[in-house]
């Protein structure tokens, strides 16, 4: 791990006011979930920041690939990040912004891949929350139908799709989510979102049958031959799914099914406290949200508040020891694996615990953000897009500036 990380330079907390001072208002109270006690100099040092980047990040997508309608790389990302901004800023503009963007992503769709982030419902599903919130109903309400037409193939699991977030079953079951989330109510019905966890749960009951892993983990998923355990491709971004109240699962498989599957992973830690790659991988390399701790934290905050006890919390205090320690990596500041992403493990430990230590922990990942490009990080391949580039690093700070509401981008619930 060392190897792939940036010496941590910040001091941690020690809960005194000294320490947190220019970002904490509320001196001398150790816990506090309600408001958030940052300063008003840091939140528009945060401010400051976002628009800093934003007019660099337009600079930059003028040499983007037009052809990339994608949430991770290619424009209904970048849609994404306005409608993010209009939301925490209100402002009008920025919901401009995320049209023009989205639009450009509607006209080059992949009509292959079904994910939020890798294929076509999330530009379709950032289209339709975009023409809901400019009162453009009538649009709205065609991109949902588009959307919706694609339920059936990923229940059926054409052309052997698999189940993980980035390009199988819980990819698209995001969609939907996102879709009643910001539309306040159950615009798709639940039965939608029933559907496919069925359909996750027995693909996952099938390959364990196949596998004759039933007496560890009664579900179990692979992508590419290989058993991916993090956020992005692997058991724990699907679990952490699985695990949510009101998607139709129901109480009697979170428990026969799920909870053990989950147990299964939490075995797999290593004595570092990440977690590998992909089961049988003995290499502790990885503390990124695509793989690692960072993406695994998510799925045992889940587990612990659906199934209680104190050994999914433990375990999760330890991955953010884990990112504190390693989590300012080499490869950057983005999302799916760089220091903004990592942050978000923080941001999630203290909506968990309503710990100031982690919620000081997630600023100063914020201070190194804001430092962006003087550490000597290699450029990732598209260095303005929402999960690789900058676009995630300005999401996530204006995420920082309300860490309450904050949540994961195309991931969290
Ligand atoms: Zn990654």
């Amino acid at each position: 791990m060392a190897s792939r990380a940036l010496k941590n330079p910040y001091k941690d907390y020690d809960g005194t006011p000294a320490c947190a001072q220019g970002l904490f208002d509320d001196k001398g109270r150790v816990r506090s979930l309600q408001p958030a006690p940052l300063t008003s100099d840091f939140i528009g040092r945060l401010r400051a920041k976002v628009t800093e980047l934003l007019s660099q990040m337009e600079n930059g997508l003028r040499s983007a690939d037009p052809r990339d309608c994608s949430g991770y790389t290619g424009w209904a990302g970048i849609a994404l990040l306005y409608l993010h901004l209009d939301s925490v800023f209100g402002e009008s503009s920025f919901l401009q912004r995320a049209l023009d963007h989205v639009s450009r992503s509607l006209q080059c769709l992949t009509r292959r891949t079904v994910t939020f982030l890798c294929g076509d419902s999330g530009p379709l599903a950032v289209a339709a929350v975009v023409y809901h919130r400019l009162g453009r109903s009538q649009e709205a309400e065609e991109c949902l139908g588009r959307l919706l037409q694609m339920h059936e193939s990923v229940v059926k699991g054409k052309g052997n799709l698999p189940d993980e977030l980035l390009y199988g079953r819980v990819g698209y079951l995001y969609s939907l989510i996102f879709i009643n989330q910001q539309f306040g109510h159950e615009k798709v019905p639940s039965q939608y979102i029933q559907q496919i966890c069925e359909a996750v749960l027995a693909s996952g009951e099938n390959l364990s049958r196949k596998r004759q892993t039933q007496e560890q983990t009664p579900l179990l998923y692979e992508w590419y031959q290989e058993y991916y355990v993090g956020a992005a491709h692997g058991l724990a971004g699907i679990y952490y799914f699985l695990m949510q109240p009101g998607f139709g699962v129901g109480e009697e498989r979170r428990l026969r099914l799920v909870k053990p599957s989950v147990d299964y992973v939490q075995r797999l830690k290593f004595p570092s406290g990440n977690y590998p790659p992909c089961i049988g991988d003995s290499r502790d390399l990885l503390v990124h949200w695509c793989h690692g701790s960072p993406g695994v934290i998510h799925m045992l905050l889940q587990a612990h508040k659906v199934y209680g006890g104190d050994g999914y919390l433990g375990d999760a205090l330890q991955c953010g020891e884990v990112i504190w320690t390693w989590g300012l990596l080499q490869k950057g500041y983005g999302l799916c694996h760089g220091a903004a992403g990592n942050a978000y493990a923080f941001l999630a430990l203290y909506k968990a615990t309503g710990d100031l230590k982690h919620l000081y922990r997630a600023c100063k990942f914020a201070e190194w953000c804001m430092d962006y490009g003087k550490h000597g990080c290699r450029t990732p391949d598209t260095p303005f897009s929402l999960f690789e580039g900058m676009a995630g690093t300005v999401y996530f700070l204006a995420d920082l500036t309300q860490p309450l509401r904050s949540k994961f981008p195309a991931y969290e619930i």
